[in-house]
């Protein structure tokens, strides 16, 4: 199942106003709450459980500097934590930013 939503990457919503990515936390500080992280890599990337579909081998890559993540089996994949709020709970990018803080 691919999961596409071209709004989270569209520049006229990301350059909205009333859009502040510097109120939003981590993708350390999010992705922590959602999963007892281990150590990333040189490039900040983890590999945990995917949330997207039944996983149980680790199958999503996620990087705690960008917040990007990919899925190998599910091929759900975004660039940051507004992306995977988006996908996760299937909303649209306005409700994700209000849920993170960043508006
Ligand atoms: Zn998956």
């Amino acid at each position: 199942m691919t999961i596409n939503h071209p709004a989270a990457l569209d520049p006229h919503v990301r350059s909205d106003s009333r859009f502040h990515p510097e109120r939003l936390p981590s993708p350390l500080t999010y992705y922590s709450q959602h999963w007892r992280l281990p150590s990333p890599d040189s490039q900040g990337w983890v590999h945990v459980c995917c949330v997207f579909h039944g996983d149980e081998q680790s199958s999503l890559a996620i990087n705690l500097q960008s917040g990007a993540f990919h899925c190998c089996v599910c091929k759900a994949e975004g660039a940051d934590v507004v992306d995977f709020v988006m996908q996760f709970y299937k909303i649209e990018i306005e409700t994700a930013a209000k849920i993170l803080g960043g508006r």
